[in-house]
C-alpha cells in the first residue's frame, strides 16, 4: 500500500528533495543517490535535489546539490535511511509540503506524512532497489553502482547478519547491469595511510574485560598525532570485532571543539546493543548502532552497561 502512496507522490510532485542522514556513510549516499538519478532518468522533467552536509572522503560516491530554503515550495521531500529526527542531515526537510521516510532501521521515531520501513532489509539500498524495481523506474548502470555501493557498505562485504538471500539476488541483478564490482569494492576498502595506522594502533588502547566487552577510547590528541579526522576514525570501529573472545565492543571517539563529548559506535556479535544506544542519544541497528556521550563519566557508564548486556547474553 505505502510502495504504491510513495510512488504516486514521487509522480504527483515536480520538485523532489531527497535528504539522508548526518555522518553520511555508503548506504546512506547510495540510497540517496540511488533514488535520485532513478526519478530523474525515469521524469526527465522533474527537479530533483540532494540535501545533506558534505560528504567527507565519500565524495567519489555521491555530491550534495546546493539546496537553500525557498527549493523547498511546492517540494516533496523524501528522508532515506535516517531512523529519527535528530539524525536528518540538513536543516529544512521539514520546510516542503509532504514528507516521506523510507528506512531500514527500527522504525522508533514514526516521522513524516507516509513511510516505508522495512527493519529486516540488509540496507536502505537493498530496499531501493525492491522499490525502484517494483515502480518500473529506470536502474541502469549508473543507479546500480550507488545502490551495490550501498549494500555492500552496510552487509560489511555481504559479512553481517542482515544479508539475506534477497540480498544476495539484489546484488547478483547488479551485476548483470554491469556495476564497476573491481572499482567500488577497491573505494569502500580504501584507507589513507593515516588511518591505516590508527587501525594497528587501536589495539593499543582497547581494553577486552573478561567477559568478552571490549572498548576503546580515542582522544583528539590521539587522532592530531595520527592526523585523522573524527570522520576517518570510522575505519577503525569493525578492527575489535576480529579479535578472537571479543563479544561486543565500543569506539568512542572524542569531538572536535566547538562540540565536546564522545561520539560513540557500538558493535556486537550476539548481544543486542541498540537498546543500550537508545540511552545515549543515539539507536541504529540491533548489531550496530551509534550514541553520544556528554563526557567521560557518560562514557563510562556506557561501557558499565556494556559490560552487563555481554555478561546477561551469556
Ligand atoms: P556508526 O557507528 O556511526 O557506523 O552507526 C551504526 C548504525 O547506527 C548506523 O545504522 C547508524 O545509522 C546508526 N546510528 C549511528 N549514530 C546514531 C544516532 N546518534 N542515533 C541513531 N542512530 C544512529
Amino acid at each position: 500500500m505505502e510502495i504504491k502512496l510513495i510512488k504516486e507522490k514521487i509522480e504527483q510532485y515536480d520538485k523532489i528533495i531527497i535528504h539522508r542522514h548526518q555522518h553520511p556513510d555508503p548506504d546512506a549516499l547510495g540510497s540517496q543517490k540511488s533514488l535520485t538519478l532513478s526519478i530523474k532518468k525515469t521524469f526527465p522533467n522533474k527537479q530533483v535535489l540532494m540535501a545533506g552536509e558534505s560528504v567527507g572522503d565519500l565524495d567519489w560516491l555521491s555530491h550534495m546539490d546546493n539546496v537553500n530554503q525557498n527549493d523547498y515550495k511546492n517540494a516533496l521531500v523524501i528522508v532515506v535511511d535516517t531512523a529519527n529526527v535528530p539524525r536528518i542531515s540538513g536543516e529544512n526537510f521539514d520546510k516542503g509540503n509532504f514528507l516521506i521516510k523510507i528506512d531500514h532501521h527500527p522504525d522508533n521515531d514514526q516521522y513524516g506524512n507516509l513511510r516505508f520501513v522495512d527493519d529486516e532489509a540488509s540496507s536502505c539500498s537493498e530496499i531501493m532497489y525492491d522499490l525502484l524495481t517494483q515502480w518500473k523506474f529506470v536502474i541502469d548502470k549508473q543507479v546500480a553502482n550507488a545502490i551495490y555501493a550501498g549494500i555492500v557498505g552496510d552487509t560489511g562485504r555481504f559479512m553481517y547478519d542482515a544479508t539475506s538471500s534477497h540480498t544476495f539476488e539484489v546484488a547478483s541483478e547488479l551485476l548483470n547491469l554491469g556495476v564497476d564490482l573491481p572499482k567500488i569494492n577497491q573505494k569502500l576498502s580504501e584507507v589513507t595511510l593515516q588511518q591505516a595506522k590508527l587501525q594497528s594502533s587501536v589495539y593499543d588502547y582497547l581494553t577486552i574485560d573478561k567477559s568478552g566487552a571490549a572498548w576503546a577510547i580515542i582522544t583528539q590528541e590521539n587522532l592530531k598525532k595520527l592526523d585523522v579526522t573524527m570522520e576517518q576514525a570510522h575505519a577503525v570501529v569493525s578492527s575489535p570485532g576480529r579479535l578472537k573472545g571479543v563479544v561486543s565492543w565500543i569506539i568512542a571517539v572524542e569531538k572536535k571543539i566547538p562540540e565536546t563529548g564522545f561520539r560513540i559506535h557500538y558493535r556486537s556479535k550476539g548481544p543486542i546493543i541498540n537498546t543500550l544506544a537508545m540511552n545515549h542519544d543515539g539507536g541504529g541497528h540491533p548489531l550496530a548502532s551509534g550514541a553520544n556521550a556528554k563526557d567521560e563519566e557518560e562514557v563510562k557508564q556506557i561501557i558499565n552497561e556494556l559490560i552487563q548486556a555481554v555478561k546477561d547474553f551469556k
